[in-house]
């Protein structure tokens, strides 16, 4: 495996991907080929003449496209991104074809935007800056509240459910958490674990930082929200499908959820990172969203900050250097259980 330059096949290629690329790759002898297409099963044999294939998070590395990346000759599967829930790890490992990742690039970027969407919301920034430039100085319907004293609750305290946790503790709230491996660093700082049912029963906002696998698909779902406090604000900077989006709808209509924010959607692969400006959506659940006064989205950017994204492109060619050169990596993803 001493092949020192492999060839890179680089999918759901943007400008910011190349220039950041390119900027590491100086330090480096790769030889990326940059496309803009999606990966998927048709996509697939774009891959062809390359050793690595570098996905992102919408890209589907299904076994379909892993079989037909198996005949170009595809060795590693770098993806740029910390999930990997929309690889197939096992059929990967089945052919003999590596994934590695970026578990970590910036916490702080994702746990800052979660903070910023959650002030936004509140305090209906979006809407105040409008109505600013449209010489409508009125404050009606603009009303927030303070964060001061409210309970907040965090799901998933790894990496940036703890940063989270350190930002929001300086606005004076109670913070209530639940994580399968709770932090002990957070119980330090005073945090609480508990179950999911007294969590939801006591927060004023619930933030998601836990990972999209089989068991917290859905898992805001109509019961979750049943189970929630009148009016509680829900913030989903993780996965777009651990959230039920029919049911936060029916929650919302209800008024039982009072705000809604999201950086992720359950179907945003068809809709996220491209400019759709001309076009009509076809997502009649992403529309029937947007139209909630109380519903602030933004297009899976909570992890666009310059030190993340150049943190990505130099943890995504280190990983690929150490594969080539050791057989290996220490951010390769390995089946649960194997
Ligand atoms: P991490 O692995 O450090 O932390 C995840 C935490 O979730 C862990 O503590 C784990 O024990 C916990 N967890 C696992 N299963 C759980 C369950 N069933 N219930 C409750 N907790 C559970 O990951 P991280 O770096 O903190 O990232 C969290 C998530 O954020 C990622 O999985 C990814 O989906 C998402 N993310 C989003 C963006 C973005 O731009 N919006 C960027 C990066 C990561």
């Amino acid at each position: 495996m001493q092949n020192q330059s492999p060839k890179i096949a680089v999918f759901s290629t943007k400008n910011w991907v190349i220039q950041a690329f390119d900027e590491v790759n100086k330090n480096h002898s790769f030889e990326p080929s940059y496309f803009e297409a999606r990966l998927d099963k048709k996509t697939a044999p774009l891959a062809a003449g390359h050793e690595v294939v570098c996905a992102f998070v919408n890209d589907k590395v299904d076994a379909k496209t892993l079989e037909i990346l198996k005949t170009q000759g595809i060795k590693l599967i770098a993806l740029r991104c910390a999930g990997f829930n929309n690889v197939d790890i096992e059929k990967a490992q089945e052919l003999d074809i590596a994934v590695v990742r970026v578990p970590a690039y910036s916490p702080y970027a994702v746990a800052e935007h979660t903070l910023g969407l959650i002030l936004a919301l509140n305090r209906k920034l979006h809407k105040a800056y409008h109505r600013v430039r449209d010489g409508n100085f009125a404050l009606d319907g603009l009303m927030g509240f303070d964060l001061h004293q409210k309970t907040i609750g965090i799901i998933g305290t790894g990496k940036i459910g703890q940063v989270f946790c350190q930002l929001i503790k300086g606005f004076g709230v109670r913070i209530l958490a639940y994580d399968k491996y709770p932090n002990e660093e957070l119980k330090n700082l005073g945090i609480e674990y508990v179950e999911l049912p007294k969590l939801y029963q006591q927060c004023d906002i619930i933030s998601l930082h836990c990972p999209l696998t089989y068991e917290t698909y859905h898992m805001i779902n109509e019961y979750a929200i049943v189970a929630m406090k009148p009016g509680v604000m829900i913030v989903n900077t993780s996965r777009g499908p651990l959230i039920d989006s029919n049911a936060v709808i029916e929650g919302l209509k209800k008024g039982k959820v009072g705000n809604l924010a999201l950086d992720v959607y359950e179907e945003e692969e068809a809709l996220f990172f491209e400019d759709l400006s001309e076009k009509v959506i076809q997502d009649d659940t992403f529309v029937r969203l947007q139209t909630f006064p109380n519903v602030l989205i933004t297009a899976h950017q909570a992890f666009f900050t310059k030190e993340a994204v150049h943190n990505i492109a130099e943890t995504t060619f280190a990983n690929i250097a150490e594969f080539f050169k050791t057989g290996k990596s220490a951010n390769q993803v390995i089946p649960v259980g194997k």
